[in-house]
């Protein structure tokens, strides 16, 4: 069964099909351990060496600064966790915002119970998480500064590069989750002064269950799995061949065109929030009206079920979300939306589309008509 209209592209993308046809040779005839000497090793290491150079041209790094992992979840727990622990001799303080992924928010909650101390940076209320607020909260004890590019949930953009300037004038490493600015806008390590960065192939048209964390060279890091010496010996256990192979294809696709699908997906973007506006009295827009990932819409409608919303949009083959996936299903509100000061109700009756490349005019046409004719129902159903 698939949903015709499909808007959650924050959520997961589909895997391009040039993507999926360079993968698909490293399953079968090419499917030997990149650590062996013979041919079809020696094949499978030259494609990670490839897909090494892609993921660094795309960031503007070296190859070797390079580290595959298993996802985004696993790049944040690693850069915080890694960079923590190699550092505890200089201090314990770590500095993120309250608007991360669980994936960097729990892992500083893993770190707090280890001793560490959490400033958790409060974001205005479009979500935006100023620099200023980074400056005075660094202390002479603070060895780690996390705070990611652009918000998963709201889309709002955020000063990396400030950030990043701040953390290199006090010398403390810079972390970044860039999980939702790939493909999005440009990403340069160099330009943001980033040390350690995070990614997530499934989130820009590469398959699931592969990321890298970029770590520049000279950070002090702690390595993420024991075992054999793969990954410089900072990441052990025998590659994800076709998945690296995966992402760098991925990421080379994304790279190249960034003005042009953000110009087309942001032009879509607005046409959808003006439709909604026009249509539907009293909905609100969440996170940062202009600084916004193109893809990104986040409403809020006055007394509306977002469950209820949802379940309706997906019987007419829209797929959208409530929240963020990793908070909808279970019952604790957002914490993004909480940051930024809407009340629970107001939560609740909030809803996510975001929109790839693939997306229509028509599609918007769409999804305008039946959102409003949902609402329109579920409000009579109340009178
Ligand atoms: C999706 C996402 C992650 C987690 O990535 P996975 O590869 O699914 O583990 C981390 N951070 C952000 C901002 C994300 O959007």
């Amino acid at each position: 069964m698939r949903n015709r209209i499909y808007l959650d592209h924050a959520a997961t993308t589909a895997v391009t099909p040039e993507v999926l046809e360079a993968m698909l040779p490293y399953f079968t005839e090419s499917y030997g351990n990149p650590s062996g000497v013979y041919a079809t090793g020696r094949e499978a290491h030259r494609a990670m060496d490839q897909a090494r150079r892609e993921a660094a041209a795309a960031l503007g790094a070296r190859p070797q600064e390079i580290y595959f992992t298993s996802g985004g979840s696993e790049s944040d727990n690693w850069a915080l966790t890694g960079a923590a622990m190699a550092r505890r001799d200089r201090g314990n303080h770590i500095i993120t915002s309250a608007i991360e992924h669980h994936a960097v928010l729990h892992t500083c909650q893993a770190l707090e119970k280890q001793g560490f101390q959490v400033t958790y940076l409060k974001p205005d209320s479009r979500g935006y998480v100023a620099p200023e607020a980074l400056e005075q909260a660094i202390r002479p004890e603070t060895i780690l500064i996390s705070l990611m590019a652009a918000n998963n949930e709201i889309g709002t953009l955020q000063p990396a590069a400030a950030y990043g300037e701040i953390a290199r004038s006090r010398g403390i490493p810079f972390h970044t989750d860039a999980v939702q600015a790939m493909g999005a806008i440009p990403i340069d390590v160099e330009a943001w002064q980033a040390d350690l960065l995070s990614l997530s192939a499934h989130k820009f048209h590469g398959p699931k269950g592969v990321g890298l964390l970029y770590i520049r060279k000279g950070t002090r890091m702690d390595a993420m799995i024991h075992g054999g010496a793969q990954e410089r010996r900072m990441r052990a256990g025998t590659e994800n061949v076709p998945g690296i192979v995966g992402m760098g294809k991925a990421m080379s696709l994304a790279a190249d065109r960034i003005p042009e699908r953000a110009a087309r997906v942001g032009a879509l973007r607005e046409y959808l929030i003006r439709g909604l506006r026009e249509a539907i009295p009293g909905v609100r827009l969440n996170g940062h009206p202009s600084d916004r990932l193109p893809g990104n819409v986040h409403v809020t409608i006055p007394d509306m079920d977002g469950e209820a919303m949802l379940l309706r949009l997906d019987l007419a083959g829209i797929a959208a979300s409530s929240g963020s996936a990793c908070t909808s299903g279970s019952v604790d509100p957002s914490h993004v939306l909480e940051a930024i000061g809407l009340s629970p109700a107001e939560t609740r009756s909030s809803l996510r589309m975001t929109l790839g490349e693939e997306n229509t005019e028509a599609e918007m046409n769409e999804v305008i008509r039946v959102l409003s004719a949902i609402v329109a129902d579920l409000r009579a159903m109340r009178e």
